[in-house]
């Protein structure tokens, strides 16, 4: 355990990637160490600009954080970069992880990337991503660059463990803002129009008005800041700063309001139920008499013998019982 801590505190990344894989185990052994890891490195966490981004697959997420992070790094910024894809628990598969991803970046000795916790997990994504982060901080990484594409819970998952959010489109208004699901625009505090280079610059430019314009009637995502949209490209690296410049301000005035340390509260609590929902959801589906039951009652419910509701009743019935022989 004390070879975990000291590591982290180091800042040895190995051993950060050691220590981030025990928090991201399923197996009941490593949860006591992890915890304890996690407890032990907690009073140097919370140091950083936690930083959430978000768009379609395609946007250019990737791209822009390669070259933001480099910006940074070059700035004497250390970088760390998580990926949020609760979508592999559902597809088994990963859309974040399988490519190739930020080239430069990864090559950075100031950046750290690690991908998305592994697939097949129930629930804990929310969990190990909030854990990885903290070892992060504690390991000396002051930008915290959290990923996530627009699939199940996940925009929601990445904005209560941030300070920021952005979303990120692409030009051509219309067909974008029928791609990004309702809601999300309301999350965002800064809405970043990306590809604006070459002969796309002039469509940005519009696609940023367009995008103004609806902000404007939105209620803003964080009290006393106004969301508004900017353009960038991430290719060639124009607006970079400038989107830098903006998380900046942000903070700034986000500290300045107390809205900052409020936000930082309200998610520790959040993080509480969240953590106590995995741990109740996953105790539920791998209770044995719920395994056992489980397919005849499909079956019961698939031929109609069984309505929604009574099987859920039936389900709880069952494994409240399991609790109290337990007990
Ligand atoms: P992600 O799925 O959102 O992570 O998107 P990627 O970063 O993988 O980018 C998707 C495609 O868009 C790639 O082919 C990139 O080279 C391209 N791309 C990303 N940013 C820009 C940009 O600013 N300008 C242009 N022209 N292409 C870009």
């Amino acid at each position: 355990m004390a070879d975990y801590v000291n590591g982290v505190l180091s800042g040895d990344r190995m051993i950060l990637s050691r220590a981030i894989t025990l928090v991201e185990s399923n197996s009941p052994a490593h949860f006591e160490t992890a915890s304890r890891v996690v407890k032990e490195i907690l009073r140097r966490a919370g140091a950083s600009t936690r930083v959430g981004i978000t768009g379609v697959p395609g946007a250019g997420k990737s791209t822009f954080i390669d070259a933001l992070g480099c910006y940074l790094c070059e700035r004497g910024h250390k970088i760390a970069v998580l990926a949020v894809d609760p979508s592999s628990s559902v597809t088994k598969g990963s859309i974040l992880g399988d490519k190739t991803r930020m080239e430069n970046l990864s090559r950075h000795k100031n950046a750290f990337i690690r991908p998305s916790p592994s697939s097949g997990t129930l629930g804990g994504v929310t969990r190990k991503s909030r854990e990885t982060m903290l070892l992060c901080e504690a390991a000396g990484y002051d930008v915290i660059l959290v990923e996530t594409v627009g699939v199940g819970q996940s925009e929601t998952t990445v904005r209560s463990m941030v300070d920021i959010f952005m979303l990120m489109v692409i030009t051509g208004a219309g067909d974008e803002l029928q791609g990004i699901k309702k809601g999300v625009m309301e999350l965002a505090d800064a809405v970043i129009v990306n590809k604006a280079d070459g002969g796309n610059i002039m469509k940005a430019a519009a696609t940023k008005t367009e995008y103004d314009r609806i902000l404007h009637y939105l209620r803003p995502a964080t009290e006393g800041w106004e969301t508004k949209a900017y353009a960038c490209s991430a290719l060639t690296g124009d607006g970079i700063a400038d989107a830098w410049a903006v998380v900046e301000r942000f903070i700034e005035n986000v500290k300045a309001s107390g809205v900052f340390a409020e936000r930082r509260r309200k998610q520790e609590l959040s993080w509480v139920y969240a953590m106590v929902e995995d741990y109740l959801k996953q105790k539920f589906y791998k209770d044995e008499r719920v395994v056992n039951e489980r397919p005849l009652m499909e079956d019961r419910i698939l031929s109609g013998d069984l309505s929604a509701t009574e099987a859920a009743l039936e389900f709880i019935k069952l494994f409240e019982s399991g609790l109290m022989i337990k007990c």
